[in-house]
């Protein structure tokens, strides 16, 4: 990773993909995985490889949310683990969240090398090995949830979920943030707030916009999440994918 040059123009696709081989070799990150990167990055690519000033804004709505929640839980799955496991403790301690372990292949064996490569990086209290609660309407190994996190949470971010289980978890009434490079997956779909970013950009700037509005009262933040719109944010990044 180190011999890539910060201004090659395919740097972070680049980066991401050494990463999640590396994720593969460690045992975090599944096969699966390595497909779901490739279709992220045919989008990262048609989206210029950057922030688009609607994932900007969406990021914004996820901060706000995040801040506002009674109990808001950042979920991790391979990828997320192998791509950002600092960003993405950085991004809990700033927002007072949980992180939980969730995978759609779960074996306990990667459950647990995510959870150590968490702590790794400075996680305290993992969640997700509990597994003692239930997402309803998902198939028994694909709906475990920890019932003191994901079950109890009223925000969930979900970076690179499948779409069956992003309904799911909409369904249950929570305020579901996803981020999905595919603006017309289904995830993407049924999320409040779907960021169109890579995780890689994307976990930071929630990150840094969660600084930002740190102090801001609670109308504030709720002003920001009142005029967040969903349908806008996915028709802007569909323009940016056509319109180059
Ligand atoms: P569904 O319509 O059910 O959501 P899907 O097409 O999204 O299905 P998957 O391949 O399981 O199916 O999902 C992977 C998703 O994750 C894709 O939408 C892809 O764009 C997205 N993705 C992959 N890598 C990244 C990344 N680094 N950052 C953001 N999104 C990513
Ligand atoms: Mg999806």
């Amino acid at each position: 990773e180190a011999e890539i040059p910060a201004d090659h123009p395919r740097h972070d696709s680049l980066v991401t993909r050494h990463r999640v081989e590396a994720g593969v070799e460690k045992g975090i990150t599944s096969r699966q995985g390595l497909i779901a990167q490739g279709r992220g990055e045919a989008f990262d690519y048609l989206l210029g490889e950057r922030t688009i000033p609607s994932a900007d804004a969406a990021a914004r709505a996820a901060a706000a949310h995040l801040l506002l929640a009674d109990h808001p839980v950042v979920s991790v799955n391979g990828n997320a683990a192998a791509l950002v496991p600092a960003e993405l403790v950085a991004l809990a301690d700033a927002v007072g969240a949980d992180l939980e372990v969730n995978l759609f292949n779960r074996t306990e064996e990667r459950m647990r090398a995510i959870a150590e490569h968490l702590r790794d990086h400075g996680a305290t209290g993992v969640k997700g090995l509990a597994a003692d609660a239930r997402i309803p309407n998902l198939a028994h190994e694909r709906a475990k949830v920890d019932a003191d996190g994901i079950a109890d949470a009223d925000v969930v971010l979900v970076p690179l979920e499948d779409g069956d289980r992003a309904a799911a978890l909409s369904d249950l009434g929570k305020v579901e943030i996803v981020i999905d490079l595919n603006p017309m997956s289904r995830s993407a779909r049924v999320a409040d707030v779907p960021v169109v970013d890579n995780i890689l950009r994307a976990i930071p700037n929630i990150t840094t916009h969660a600084r930002e509005l740190a102090d801001a009262d609670r109308p504030t933040l709720e002003r920001i999440v009142g005029e967040f719109d969903p349908e806008a944010t996915l028709a802007a990044a569909e323009r940016a994918i056509r319109d180059g």
